[in-house]
């Protein structure tokens, strides 16, 4: 037969490659700003027009670009930033890629003017759909000038999923406090449709705050500094009674880098505990510094979402922090001896009736019969438990004593690779020879060799096929919570949720009344602790505020990534041995053992022949 296989041309891969690297004009904006910033700038012009529809430009003062250069930085995977994989590791660019440029030259008209400062003339280039139309030397200031007009020219699919100019003007401007925040040290202009919106200058990081969000806010943040092995922390959170009705002013950089963490998030918020009002949310600006070999960036092609080896830690110390920095600041009520605290009436009932307390006696409680329901707070809303299987919905990892014989009747759905690679062994129905390594992965022998298998991916991997199997087949069993939980969102987010609704229902969450702006819960999947709720649900809406809206876009299969990312064991945490195994059997009874939901391989195989090699 014929062949059939053919490389893509280089337009088209710039093209695919665009979709996830430019969603909307805000992204464009991320990466030339960004880029402005890796040349070392310390003045930067950021101009739009038609919220960026129309034109985006950044005009820089940094190092410019030779002639060589301006051509090549078009190019896919052109950077300067690094050589090899190692340097991933220690990355103080804001790129790497080198993608960005690409993609943008593949859907838009560009134009490009630089000069590097010692040179005496410059460089301009002009790109149309990857086609460059025009090369000239130019008369042009030391630095570089990009501009980017009619995004998504040549994908009219793309170009009507844009939003209405209002609303692709606030992801612009979001993008741009974000970077903005990130480098006190460089002066920024933003002109927006010919007029000012913004002129930054260089200053502390309290005035660039200020600067941005108006001068109000300046007596609204409470320094937070901390300096610890693993963690630098410096920054602002907001006083409590300045909490607002949104998230918008809730900013985390690692190492620079503006990031999204529901989990930090959650740090946060349990520092500010029993100090704010419902449904306020804190107001935070912190730059977190981590030893840059300790975090993945690469996990996401836009890179707002960051892997930490060790997030226990973090979250620890930032919450301690927090805590610290409002207590210090009299802001949360400080121990004091000489008060009777009890006293005290709790901020929630302030100015409340009291009221007498009544007694209330149950006459036929008889302390000799025994109880019929076992437990109150778990077995009140089971819904109709699925008749087989019904264990593989238990995924937390509280490994029970009659798991291990449960192991014995799973079955291999895998292919033929992956089962083969049990054959033969005493191992084959059940592994049962496990270590882990650096609490990051499960080591397991196999007839040729073995098994290396990263936890968090594989769990990941596991409790995505569960959710989505709930999901679809809708057995999802439900836990009632004893007090029901009332969460508070905007109103987008809200929609999100509704829109997810259905979903959410079939793997056991039970919504009761929602409001405009909250929601009511009233039970959550088994595996689901009632602490994680709003972490999963809050992680499940920046998911689908972050997901590219392609052809590819299924609701459920996002659900099921988010809510198994979100439960996940993680790097870091160490395992019991019938955890581990757990983990090593359940995985390859996953219909696709070998990568996690996002893609990412789960484990490799080292082969004996491999490792005998090596001693020779
Ligand atoms: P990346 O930033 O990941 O390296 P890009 O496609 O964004 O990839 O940029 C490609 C290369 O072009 C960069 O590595 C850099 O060398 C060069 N470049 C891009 N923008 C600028 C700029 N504003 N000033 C100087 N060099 C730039
Ligand atoms: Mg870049």
């Amino acid at each position: 037969m014929a062949d059939i296989i053919q490389l893509l041309p280089d337009h088209v891969a710039n093209q695919i490659a665009a979709g996830e690297v430019v969603q909307r004009p805000a992204s464009v904006v991320k990466e030339l700003l960004e880029n402005a910033i890796d040349a070392g700038s310390d003045t930067i012009k950021l101009i739009i027009k038609d919220a960026g529809k129309t034109l985006i430009q950044v005009i820089d003062n940094g190092k410019g670009m030779s002639v060589t250069d301006a051509r090549l930085s078009f190019e896919r995977h052109a950077t300067s930033k690094i050589r090899n994989a190692e340097d991933l590791f220690q990355l103080n660019t804001k790129g790497f890629r080198g993608e960005a440029l690409a993609s943008i030259a593949a859907i838009a008209h560009v134009a490009l003017k630089t000069k590097q400062a010692l040179d005496d003339v410059g460089t301009s280039i002009e790109i149309e759909g990857s086609e460059v139309v025009s090369q000239e030397v130019v008369v042009t200031p030391k630095g570089t000038s990009i501009s980017v007009k009619n995004l998504f020219f040549n994908i009219p699919a793309r170009r009507n999923f844009l939003k209405s100019d209002t609303v692709e003007l606030r992801h612009v401007i979001d993008e741009f406090h974000r970077v903005a925040l990130a480098h006190p040290n460089i002066s920024f202009l933003f002109y927006n449709n010919g007029s000012e919106n913004f002129n930054l200058p260089v200053s502390n990081y309290r005035q660039r705050i200020v600067n941005i969000f108006g001068n109000k806010t300046n007596e609204k943040l409470v320094p937070v500094e901390e300096d610890t092995e693993v963690l630098k922390i410096s920054g602002f959170v907001g006083k409590p009674e300045f909490a607002k009705k949104t998230r918008s002013e809730q900013y985390f950089f690692v190492n620079n880098r503006f990031i999204k963490s529901a989990y930090l998030n959650h740090a946060i918020l349990s520092a500010f505990e029993g100090l704010l009002k419902t449904g306020t949310h804190p107001s935070y600006f912190l730059n977190l510094t981590v030893d840059p070999q300790t975090i993945d960036i690469n996990i996401h092609p836009t890179k707002t979402e960051i892997k930490f080896d060790d997030e226990h830690t973090l979250y620890a110390i930032l919450r301690s922090a927090v805590k610290h920095s409002l207590g210090q600041f009299n802001i949360a009520p400080v121990l004091d001896f000489e008060r009777d605290a009890t006293l005290d009436t709790p901020y929630s009932l302030k100015g409340s009736k009291t009221e007498t307390p009544k007694i209330e006696v149950d006459s036929n409680f008889n302390p000799f019969q025994e109880a019929k329901t076992p437990s109150t707070t778990q077995s009140a809303s089971y819904k109709k438990p699925p008749t087989e299987n019904w264990e593989s919905l238990y995924v937390g990892l509280e490994s029970k004593s009659n798991e291990a014989s449960s192991f014995k009747e799973i079955t291999f759905e895998s292919d033929s690779k992956i089962s083969a690679l049990f054959e033969d062994t005493e191992t084959s129905e059940a592994v049962n020879t496990t270590y882990q390594f650096h609490n990051k992965y499960i080591i397991s022998s196999i007839k040729s060799g073995m098994l290396v298998i990263d936890q968090s991916r594989a769990h990941q991997r596991i409790l995505y096929e569960d959710f989505l199997k709930d999901i679809t087949v809708k057995v999802g069993v439900s836990q009632q919570l004893l007090f029901p939980l009332e969460l508070h969102f905007t109103s987008q987010e809200l929609d999100i949720i509704k829109q997810l609704q259905e979903d959410l229902e079939h793997t056991g969450f039970v919504f009761s009344n929602s409001t405009e702006e909250s929601l009511e819960i009233k039970g959550v999947p088994v595996m689901v602790p009632e602490s994680e709720i709003s972490i999963i649900l809050e992680q499940l809406i920046s998911d689908v505020q972050n997901e590219v809206p392609d052809a590819n876009f299924s609701a459920t299969d996002l659900l099921a990534k988010s809510m198994a990312k979100s439960l996940a064991i993680k790097t870091g945490q160490s395992l019991k041995k019938d955890e581990q195994e757990h983990i090593v059997n359940k995985l390859f009874a996953c219909k696709e053992p070998n990568v996690s939901p996002t893609n990412r391989i789960t484990f490799i195989t080292v082969g004996v022949d491999e490792l005998d090699k090596k001693f020779i």
